[in-house]
Order: C-alpha cells, then sequence, then structure tokens
C-alpha cells in the first residue's frame, strides 16, 4: 500500500540537471546531481536559469480552472511582495507596523462579516484557510472541555459535526487532533448540510458544528440559518449549546459583496467563528488565511502565547512560529487598492463568468448541471444519464488538457460517490474572452468523443487535487 510520502525517485537518479550551456561560464558546470547538494556553488545566472527552466514545465495558470488559489496580482502588489519578501510574521517586535497592519486586516473582516462590536471580536492571520480552520476547530474543542470540566462532567472523545463533503483540511483536523469527525451524509434529497436530522448527531461531547460557505465539490452554501435553527431547537430540548463555525474559505469574500442580505456570518448569533482563504477570493498570492472570533472571549486564554513585542508581550495564536508576512501587507494593499466596490466589481464579473459558462455547458444536451455558480462562482455538471457508454467525463477532461485546460472530473462524497462531476472555478482573470474559448474547445471534445464508434479505453485517472 502507498501509505508515505516516498515517491519513487531512482528511475531519474542518475539523470543529472542539467543547465543550458549558452547560461553558463567557460568552466563551470552545466550538470547537476539530482538528488545530491551540489559541491561548488554556480552563478546565480546559472542558478537562476535552471530554477527558472524547471519553472517553465509547471501549467499556465491561467487555464487552471481547478483551483481556488489567486495567480495574479497587479504591478503595485509585486513590487510590495518583493520590497517585504523578508518580514517574518512572528517578528513583532522587528515589524510591528507589520503587526498593527494584521489587526486592522481582522478587523476589517470582522466588521464585514457583521460582528456586533468589531473591535471587541479577535482573529489572525494565518497561512492558509486549513491552518484557520484548525485554529477555530481548537478553540471549540478547549471551550467544550472548560464547559465540561465546570459542569463535573468527564471529559470523553470530543466530536465535530460536518457534512461528508468537507474540506480535507477538517479531515486532517480531526486526525491529528483525536476528534470524532461525524459526518452527515450528502443525498439527493439534502445535497448539503441543511440542519436535517442534526439532532441525532448530537451528543454533550459534539464541540461544534461546521457549515460551508461553498462547499468545494459544487460551489453551493450551506445553509447556516437552517443549521443554527436546528441547534436552537436541540438547544431547548437538551441544554446543549453547540456553536458554529463557519469555513468560509471562499465564501467568506464571496457572499459579503454578491449575496449582502444573505444571513451566514456573525448575524447569526451561533456562529463562533469564520475562516477565509485570503489567497482565494481575497485576492493575495498564495500563503495567506484569516480567522476571526466574534468576540474575544470565544478564544480560550489557555490556548494564547505571547511573544516579545516591543518589550512588551504580543499574543499569538498559530500553529506555525515563523511565516511570511508580505501576504499580510498585499492583503492590506488589495483592501485599499479595490475598497468595497472594487472588491464588488470583481466577484460580479467572477460570477457572471460563471453563470455564461455554466448556462452553454447547461444548454449543451450532452451535461445535466449539478450547480450553476450562482454562490461562489464555482460550478459542477454531469454527464447527462443515457446520453452515452462510449465516453466519460474523465475523457473530457483529459481531451480539455490537450487544449492546455485544467478541468478536473471526480466522484461526488460518500452517498453520492457512484456520481462523476467535472467542476470549473472562475477566478480573476477567467476573463469573457476566455471562456467563450473555453467552450469553443469544450464542443470540439464533446464532438469529437461523441464520433467514436465505440468505448474510448479506460481514462487515466489521476489523484484529482480538486480540493
Ligand atoms: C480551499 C478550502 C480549504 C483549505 O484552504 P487552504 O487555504 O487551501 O488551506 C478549506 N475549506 C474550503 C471550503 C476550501 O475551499
Amino acid at each position: 500500500m502507498h501509505h508515505h510520502l516516498n515517491v519513487d525517485r531512482r528511475d531519474v537518479a542518475g539523470v543529472p540537471v542539467s543547465a543550458n550551456p549558452v547560461f553558463t561560464r567557460p568552466g563551470e558546470a552545466s550538470d547537476f546531481p539530482r538528488f545530491e547538494m551540489p559541491a561548488q556553488p554556480s552563478l546565480p545566472e546559472t542558478a537562476y536559469q535552471i530554477v527558472r527552466d524547471e519553472m517553465m514545465l509547471d501549467g499556465n495558470a491561467r487555464q487552471n480552472l481547478a483551483t481556488f488559489v489567486g495567480t495574479w496580482m497587479d504591478d503595485h502588489a509585486n513590487r510590495l511582495y518583493l520590497e517585504a519578501a523578508d518580514k517574518n510574521m512572528i517578528d513583532k517586535d522587528e515589524y510591528p507596523q507589520t503587526a498593527a497592519i494584521e489587526t486592522r486586516c481582522w478587523t476589517i473582516l470582522a466588521d464585514l462579516w457583521n460582528a456586533p462590536d468589531p473591535t471587541s471580536a479577535i482573529g489572525t492571520s494565518t497561512i492558509g484557510s486549513s491552518e484557520a480552520a484548525m485554529l477555530g476547530g481548537l478553540a471549540l474543542k478547549r471551550r467544550w472541555a472548560e464547559r465540561r470540566k465546570a459542569d463535573g462532567g468527564t471529559v470523553g472523545t470530543p466530536n465535530l459535526i460536518m457534512s461528508s463533503a468537507v474540506q480535507v483540511c477538517w479531515e486532517k483536523f480531526c486526525n491529528y487532533f483525536e476528534i470524532e469527525p461525524r459526518y452527515v451524509p450528502v443525498t439527493e434529497e439534502h445535497p448539503v448540510l441543511d440542519g436535517h436530522d442534526l439532532a441525532s448527531y448530537v451528543d454533550e461531547n459534539t464541540i461544534g458544528v461546521v457549515a460551508i460557505m461553498g462547499v468545494t465539490y459544487t460551489g453551493a452554501y450551506e445553509p447556516v440559518t437552517e443549521i443554527a435553527a436546528a441547534l436552537d431547537e436541540v438547544q431547548s430540548k437538551t441544554g446543549l449549546d453547540i456553536p458554529i463555525h463557519i469555513d468560509g474559505a471562499s465564501g467568506a469574500a464571496i457572499a459579503p459583496f454578491l449575496q449582502p442580505d444573505l444571513d451566514w456570518d456573525f448575524r447569526v448569533p451561533r456562529v463562533a467563528s469564520i475562516n477565509m482563504s485570503g489567497h482565494k477570493y481575497g485576492l493575495v498570492y498564495p500563503g495567506i488565511g484569516w480567522v476571526v472570533w466574534r468576540d474575544a472571549a470565544l478564544l480560550p486564554e489557555s490556548l494564547v502565547f505571547r511573544v516579545s513585542y516591543l518589550g512588551g508581550n504580543m499574543p499569538t495564536f498559530a500553529l506555525n512560529f515563523s511565516r511570511p508576512g508580505a501576504q499580510v501587507l498585499l492583503q492590506y494593499y488589495q483592501f485599499l487598492r479595490l475598497g468595497f466596490e472594487g472588491y464588488r466589481a470583481v466577484q460580479q464579473n467572477c460570477q457572471d463568468v460563471a453563470t455564461y459558462l455554466s448556462s452553454k455547458i447547461g444548454a449543451m444536451k450532452q451535461f445535466t448541471l449539478r450547480s450553476a455558480g450562482t454562490d461562489i462562482p464555482v460550478f459542477a455538471w454531469q454527464l447527462t444519464p443515457g446520453h452515452t457508454d462510449n465516453w466519460n467525463l474523465y475523457h473530457l477532461s483529459a481531451q480539455l488538457r490537450e487544449h492546455g485546460w485544467l478541468v478536473p472530473a471526480y466522484p461526488l462524497p460518500d452517498n453520492l460517490g457512484d456520481q462523476i462531476v467535472q467542476r470549473i472555478v472562475v477566478r480573476n482573470g477567467l476573463s469573457h474572452d476566455l471562456a467563450a474559448n473555453l467552450i469553443r474547445d469544450l464542443r470540439e471534445c464533446v464532438e469529437y468523443l461523441d464520433s467514436l464508434d465505440g468505448p474510448m479505453p479506460a481514462p487515466r485517472v489521476t489523484d484529482a487535487f480538486h480540493h
């Protein structure tokens, strides 16, 4: 079984990494061992050229419709990035202004997410939503344990309730921190976590419920008010007061701008904390996430560590110690640069492109939409049942790949696991123009597949990193 991180390197171990001789000086090595550190230094130009050449083998980010993560920022952001590349977020002593800007950023988010009093909310930047989600989860766990101890109850195995369509970071959280995951299966009748039957999952060891704003499989929002109503009923019957954490990795940067009247955030009293990926629809390069608690009282003091800060000390709550500070400054740059109206315009444009694409794809007889991109600008479709046995969406994915497009196909979770869907994530940069090209290429691929007399050979199914 392939259960470790050991990638097979034997085949290429003897093949050197080579620089084009045009870029090396006479006498300088142009071949480097692949898995050993070179014995001697080389010129910066040579090392640069090699790394740059290797980078070219990566895909073209603009045609990557699989990822949620930002791949473009403007020239001023690029300049700032370069100027801030050395900043270490943990060094609050050295970089007090970066720390102050971090506080500004999460207070802005607390306000955007309708915290009753943003200045008494608390939050932090993280390396991404995974760390942010884990911090949110750890606060739930610690609050539950403190509650149980105060009530004189035994602290048994904590459990966390969530949809089986959660992003992998929640499976990790439960695994790493020894929490029993209680997955509510997705079904045709209940395609998202909607509070249905929730009471049967809750007990005195439930630390919280996760609601996802923008399920990665389909882009759908989970109805937070319905989940909260189900938990209100649990409380009135059992006295158990179960908090909600919102996984808003994508949606927490979409809903405030595109669905301002939707109650999903701190307007719902049961919502204790919210995470968001700054590097998704927060429009920053990878390496930044955020988590905010409605009120400082919801983050147990026993989880907070203090680091030195201008002779005093600064509270921190994080899994990492050192991490880049530049992304925090880039997030603030985007807040200033775009403002509410700028973010709204960017997100609206993504949504317009998503609904344009989904309407075109939904209109093709070969496909049936699973979602339309009207929540977050992400949508998924299936092959219309009965259309063909000759090809499936994995074949289509492979065909699109030949046109440069990365459009993953994958099965839905558990109960719906026999259903294969294909998904497009519309990010800033996927213009109407590119979208029109994509539709043209998609039609061409489908015509080709439909023209086959017999079944396509089984597709090579790669591990789809669709999360
Ligand atoms: C992307 C995503 C995550 C993980 O976020 P990272 O920033 O990549 O760590 C968690 N939950 C949801 C719903 C996501 O879409």
